[in-house]
Order: C-alpha cells, then sequence, then structure tokens
C-alpha cells in the first residue's frame, strides 16, 4: 500500500467511483494520513449513502466537505470550512478527481454540452487550486519527514486529452466536450507547474485507466479498485521532475 507520509489530503467528487476508492485506501491504509477532507456536492442525498458509512467508520479522520466543483461560491466556502479545521493550515495533497463525460458524437454536441463539461472539468479545478493554494504554499513551508514530500496537486486527467495520442483513441470514442476539456486541464497542469515551481508544489495530471464506473462503462477493462491503488502508488512516488507532466495509473507517461 502506498505511504503519502502524515499527511493532509482533500479529495473532490469523493462519494462514488475513484474519488470514494481514493478515499477508501488511504483511510485505510496502513499509514494513513493525517486528515483526509472527502468532497461531496450533496451529503445528504442518497449519492452519499457509502461514503457516509466509511467516514462513519473512520471519524477521526474522514471529514466530509459540502463541495459542488462547478459552482464558486461552493468552492469558496468550501476552503473556509476546510481552512478551519486543517491542524496547522496546511494541505499537503489536492486532488482534482470530480469530472464529468458528455456526449459522444459532433451531431450531438452543442454549446451547453461544451461549456457543462468545460466548467465542471477545466473551470472547477483552476478555481479549486486558486482557493486552496494558502494552505499549500503553507505545507510547503512545514519540515518534511519519512515519506511526506513538499504539497502536490494532482489533476484527474485523461489519454483522451492527449493531443499527441488523438489519432491512436480516437476510434474509442470522439466525445469532443470531454477530450477538449481534459487537453485544457493539460494545459492549465502544465502552466502551473511553471508556476508554482519556486513555491515547491508539484502539479502532476494522472490518466487514472479506462476504469468501471458509472463515467467509464460496465465494458471498461481496470477495476476502480486497481485504478485506484495504482493511482496512489504513483502519486507517493513522484518527484519534482514529474511536474507538468501526464502520468497513468500506472506510472506511464503519457504525451500531452
Ligand atoms: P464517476 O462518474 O463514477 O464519479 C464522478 C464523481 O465526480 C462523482 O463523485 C460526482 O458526484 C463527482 N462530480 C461530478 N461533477 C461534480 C461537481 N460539479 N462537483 C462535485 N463533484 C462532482 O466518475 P469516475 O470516478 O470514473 O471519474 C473520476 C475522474 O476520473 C473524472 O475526472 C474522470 O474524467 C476521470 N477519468 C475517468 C475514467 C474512467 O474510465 N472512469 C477515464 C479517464 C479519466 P455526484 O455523485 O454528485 O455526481
Amino acid at each position: 500500500m502506498a505511504d503519502l507520509g502524515c499527511c493532509t489530503v482533500l479529495v473532490t467528487g469523493a462519494n462514488r467511483g475513484i474519488g470514494l476508492e481514493l478515499v477508501r485506501q488511504l483511510a485505510e491504509s496502513k499509514h494513513p494520513p493525517s486528515q483526509i477532507f472527502a468532497g461531496c456536492r450533496d451529503p445528504e442525498g442518497p449519492r452519499a449513502k457509502a461514503l457516509k458509512e466509511l467516514a462513519q467508520k473512520h471519524p477521526k479522520l474522514i471529514t466530509i466537505i459540502r463541495l459542488d466543483t462547478s459552482d464558486p461560491a461552493s468552492i469558496k466556502e468550501s476552503s473556509r470550512v476546510v481552512g478551519s479545521k486543517l491542524a496547522n493550515g496546511s494541505l499537503d495533497v489536492l486532488i482534482n478527481n470530480a469530472g464529468i463525460n458528455g456526449p459522444n458524437t459532433l451531431q450531438e454536441t452543442g454549446m451547453k454540452e461544451m461549456m457543462d463539461l468545460y466548467i465542471t472539468n477545466v473551470v472547477g479545478p483552476l478555481l479549486m487550486i486558486k482557493d486552496f493554494l494558502p494552505f499549500l504554499q503553507k505545507a510547503a513551508t512545514q519540515p518534511r519527514s519519512g515519506a511526506r514530500k513538499g504539497p502536490m496537486i494532482i489533476n484527474v486527467s485523461s489519454v483522451l486529452g492527449s493531443i499527441e495520442k488523438c489519432p491512436e483513441t480516437i476510434n474509442i470514442a470522439v466525445m469532443y466536450p470531454y477530450r477538449a476539456s481534459k487537453a485544457a486541464l493539460n494545459m492549465l497542469t502544465r502552466c502551473m507547474a511553471v508556476e508554482f515551481e519556486k513555491d515547491g508544489i508539484m502539479v502532476t495530471a494522472l490518466h487514472p485507466g479506462w476504469v468501471k464506473t458509472e463515467l467509464g462503462g460496465k465494458e471498461a477493462p481496470v477495476a476502480v479498485v486497481d485504478s485506484a491503488s495504482g493511482m496512489l502508488r504513483v502519486i507517493s512516488s513522484l518527484t519534482a521532475k514529474d511536474s507538468g507532466t501526464l502520468l497513468d495509473w500506472e506510472g506511464n507517461s503519457i504525451p500531452c
């Protein structure tokens, strides 16, 4: 099991799919983080049931945070709440996992579909990083020990956002809004990696594989348990040279 060191972690979109499994594996690991913040847009709704049960099992570890990443006010409020709960004001790992898929073909794609995906998959992560930056910067000033590294931002992206890989992947699905949104997320990753180098904050994009979730569908070859454990292994082994890159859940480099 990957060891992130005694750190503080926030995962967006943590009530199902890959996000929920990341929180589960972090909480149940041999060396769990000191605090896990699990973002969920409707903590009282039926879709939060599994996350609430998990949080009840680990009440000292997991805090559920109301967080809709398509709503700037919700992001701001969540940063205020998390800031008030962080033990020493520092957040070590921000995992921008929340994401949506959209239509496949050009004929099905209109302005609303393009904008919806752009808001959730690109604007959301950007605003998350902006509003949580002070806590990441604070983490950069903390002493490192054991497995604890400098602060990291993980943007959960996709190989479908790789422009270079497009000719190979286009046969899987066209998905104009999804591909364009993840390509933009990869660009944010690259830009922010450069901007935050001086702060000692790493920014890396991760492709979780084609995973059996609501988004990935039943025919996906990778189980969510394997994807999440692979991602955590990759995250725990990241070094400064990985900042600004796109890696997959097995640690392979993907050209952006
Ligand atoms: P799921 O559809 O299973 O889960 C998506 C999660 O994101 C849910 O918790 C959902 O919450 C949340 N979410 C969506 N929109 C928002 C929002 N506006 N605010 C807060 N939370 C939100 O997807 P996966 O777990 O498969 O995907 C996770 C990430 O991995 C995504 O970024 C996706 O693009 C990426 N990915 C997935 C692949 C796959 O094959 N599954 C392949 C490549 C990348 P709610 O229940 O409220 O809707």
